[in-house]
């Protein structure tokens, strides 16, 4: 679902990805761990071209992200094109992005209606069946300051769930709540990977990524030090690197 190949990414002369290479099957939940500067959230904003690469190259879908390949050459798509292309990755950040003035319902439908035509009726159904999957039935008429954040953020799942992404993008989607709301939001994540969603997961929190991920992959520096069944990375390292990160995290 996700191919990544020898990716490198440079902000002037720091060099952030480099030879970074990952793949995500389809139905898999890959989470990524790291130490904080060694390209995670980058390479997420590459994946849906946020970022645009210097080399290598990414594809979601069997489709090269950012370009179309004429030839020997590449080519930058246009921004429609982009942002069709984005309209099939589902993103979640830290914090929560719901737009404050809308209210949870019109969270949901906004892009379903504008980016994809959809009718007023339609989205307002299918925003209603995506808040119950986020345990949120309750809340479609409430402003977004009226919610914790881990039901904001719950919204900002149920909200990437309404495009009916292929890949679902997330970028420690639980470091910004109070302790006692992240388990709310890995449940929920918990229970997209059972129903099969193909995942990238930022996370820190290494007893959700033992449980749920298929793969875990360990960044250093810029690139994927190992990665591997979460059992092998937690467990059996193979790298010095990956042994002292996961020491010095106790
Ligand atoms: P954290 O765990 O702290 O979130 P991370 O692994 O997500 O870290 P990134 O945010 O990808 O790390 O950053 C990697 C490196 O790239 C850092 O040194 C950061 O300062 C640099 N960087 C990230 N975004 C930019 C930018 N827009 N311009 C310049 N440098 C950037
Ligand atoms: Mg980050």
């Amino acid at each position: 679902m996700l191919v990544a190949r020898d990716v490198s990414k440079s902000y002037g002369r720091q060099t952030v990805l480099s030879h970074f290479d990952l793949t995500v099957d389809e139905g898999e939940v890959v989470c990524l761990i790291g130490p904080s500067g060694s390209g995670k959230s980058t390479f997420l904003r590459c994946v849906n071209h946020l970022e645009p690469i210097d080399s290598g190259e990414v594809s979601v879908a069997g489709h090269l992200v950012g370009y179309r390949r004429t030839g020997a050459r590449l080519r930058e798509l246009s921004p429609r094109e982009i942002a069709a292309q984005r309209s099939d990755i589902g993103m979640v950040f830290q914090g929560f992005n719901l737009f404050p003035h809308l209210r949870v319902l019109d969270n949901l439908t906004l892009a379903p209606r504008k980016v994809r035509g959809v009718d007023a009726a339609t989205a307002e159904t299918r925003a209603r069946a995506a808040l119950e999957r986020v345990g949120l039935a309750g809340k479609a008429a409430a402003y977004p300051r009226r919610l914790s954040g881990g039901e904001q953020q719950r919204v900002g799942i149920a909200r990437a769930l309404m495009m009916e992404p292929r890949l679902m993008l997330f970028d420690e989607p639980t470091s910004a709540l109070d302790p006692e709301r992240v388990g709310e939001v890995l449940d929920v994540l918990r229970d997209l990977a059972a129903g099969g969603m193909t995942m990238l997961v930022v996370t820190h929190e290494m007893e959700f990524a033992r449980a749920v991920s298929h793969r875990v992959a360990f960044l250093d520096g810029g690139s994927v030090v190992e990665c591997g069944p979460p059992g092998q990375i937690f467990d059996s390292p193979a790298e010095e690197r990956t042994r002292s990160f996961l020491r010095r995290l106790g």
